[in-house]
């Protein structure tokens, strides 16, 4: 769920707290890719059938690919949260992360895409989140 649905839909803390959570369970499923890349290079054999080594060499090079997805993955969606909450505290009434949605338009300069002009709960005042 983006940013904007979020908003409209429940808030940023949710949408935040839902960044966190998905991030660091890409977190977790690269660290149990290098575990399975690591077995399989254990495992691997070369005087065992060229089958079965082969077998854990594919088995080695998907754990490995998945390793380095999920950590890319985390790395984005973490700063992608991190860069956004930066922008969550309204400059007013330095109140945190209370934002109502106003609306959204596409941003080639921004690093979601597109700019959410977001509004404070507490005191009305207005700003873009890019
Ligand atoms: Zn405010």
């Amino acid at each position: 769920m983006n940013l904007a649905e979020s908003l409209r839909s429940h808030s940023f803390r949710r949408w935040y707290e839902r960044q966190l959570v998905e991030c660091h369970l890409w977190l977790v499923t690269g660290f149990l890719a290098l575990i399975m890349t690591a077995i399989a290079v254990e495992m691997i054999a070369f005087r065992d059938s060229a089958a079965g080594m082969v077998a854990m060499i594919a088995i080695g090079g998907g754990g490995a690919a998945l390793c380095l997805y999920a950590w890319l993955k985390f790395n984005r969606q973490l700063g992608l949260a991190e860069h956004v909450a930066g922008q969550a505290t309204c400059s007013t009434c330095r109140t945190y992360g209370r934002l109502s949605f106003v609306s959204a338009s596409h941003d080639a300069g921004a690093v979601m895409g597109w700019a959410v002009r977001v509004r404070c709960r507490s005191c009305g005042h207005e700003w873009s989140i890019a």
